[in-house]
């Protein structure tokens, strides 16, 4: 295994023979270690569940998120789970009039008290289905469409409250041998609803009073909302190539025609960074780097301009486009007659605007 990647090391041709060599953390833009880098990747390295991902919600208690992992995982100690552990008692459901045995699927989900509940919920809101099982359950709440991030809101919410307080009615008649009533349970559950909805959306105090007004104006409030994708993409390194080739190709000139002071501009903030020592320099480039800077001791300024800005050199790179040739210019005579009348507004220092289509 060694022996294959210190042949596949050694096959890498050397860019510069006469640098040393410089240890580079890929996941950091300067190339420098970091913790914080290296703790994303530690984060984002495992895979993510879908189903697992839905039990953790702004505004939900962390009790009952914890409490929600351990029952979609079926690790709560409930009779049929601990016979399977070799640990025998009885087994009798606190919610049918004839008990059956007890199982996270029928206190959750099949049983009486846990039909009654889901019900009283699920009636308002229509178009549920039996479910057989917690987990088909809890899918069902989860995956309902809706473009109302309220309702969206809810949706995630409700299911955790409802099986928490179903868990907290279990325990209360198995461990005090009290039944509360399923009225008082949903009450209970509407009430953490509606305490968890205020505190998160505070800006909602018209709340109603009762479920089906409750749900009635939740499902009202204008939840349609635009969603624009910002994202930032990775610059295309044969773009950088040319920039850094054409950085070059300036400065030689500048070289050949006496000039030693120079200010390096560039509208490529990668390049400008990457020169500057901020950002990693792609392998590729490592060359040409190290080319421009055995000159930096000439270089008295590097920075970056936005093309816009600098309309004198926007012009002359479409010029230079246009033509499709490398085109130099010795004296300001020799310039275009566009570029001369940019280069007398810039000495006035008139700003330049740049006129866009809508
Ligand atoms: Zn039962």
């Amino acid at each position: 295994m060694l022996g294959k990647w210190v042949g596949r090391i050694m096959e890498v041709v050397a860019i510069s023979l006469d640098q040393a060599n410089t240890m580079v953390w890929a996941p950091s833009i300067s190339g420098a270690f970091s913790l914080a880098s290296a703790y994303r990747i530690s984060q984002e390295g495992g895979n993510s569940s879908w189903l697992y991902s839905r039990l953790w919600l702004p505004g939900l208690s962390l009790k009952v998120s914890f409490f929600m992992l351990r029952l979609v995982g079926f690790r709560l100690p409930v009779m049929d789970r601990l016979h399977k552990l070799g640990i025998l008692g009885p087994s009798r459901c606190f919610c049918c009039l004839y008990p059956c045995q007890e199982s996270i699927d029928h206190i959750f989900c099949t049983g009486v008290a846990a039909k009654r509940i889901w019900g009283y919920f699920e009636e308002v809101i229509g178009g549920f289905w039996d479910s057989s099982t917690l987990r088909h359950k809890l899918v069902s709440w989860w995956l309902r469409p809706t473009r109302n991030r309220y309702l969206l809101y809810l949706f995630r919410l409700l299911p955790s409250l409802i099986c928490w307080n179903l868990w907290k009615m279990r325990n209360s008649f198995v461990f005090d041998d009290h039944l509360r009533p399923v009225a008082q349970v949903c009450a209970a559950i509407f009430g953490d609803l509606r305490d968890i909805f205020l505190l998160k959306f505070q800006g909602l105090s018209t709340l109603g009073h009762d479920w089906p007004g409750f749900y009635g104006m939740v499902a009202g409030l204008h939840g349609v909302s635009r969603t624009l994708v910002v994202r930032w993409s990775c610059p295309d390194p044969p773009v950088v190539k040319a920039e850094l080739k054409a950085l070059m190709f300036g400065v030689r000139l500048a070289f050949a025609s006496g000039y030693s002071n120079l200010h390096l501009e560039s509208d490529s903030l990668v390049l400008v960074q990457i020169i500057q020592g901020k950002a990693r320099c792609p392998w590729r480039l490592q060359g040409d780097l190290q080319d421009l800077l055995k000159v930096s001791g000439f270089v008295r300024k590097v920075s970056h301009c936005f093309r816009e800005a600098n309309k004198l050199a926007d012009r002359l790179a479409n010029v230079g486009a246009d033509s499709g040739q490398t085109l130099t210019y010795h004296s300001l005579s020799d310039l275009p007659s566009l570029v001369r009348g940019d280069v007398s507004l810039d000495q006035l220092g008139v700003p330049s605007l740049r006129r866009v289509r809508a």
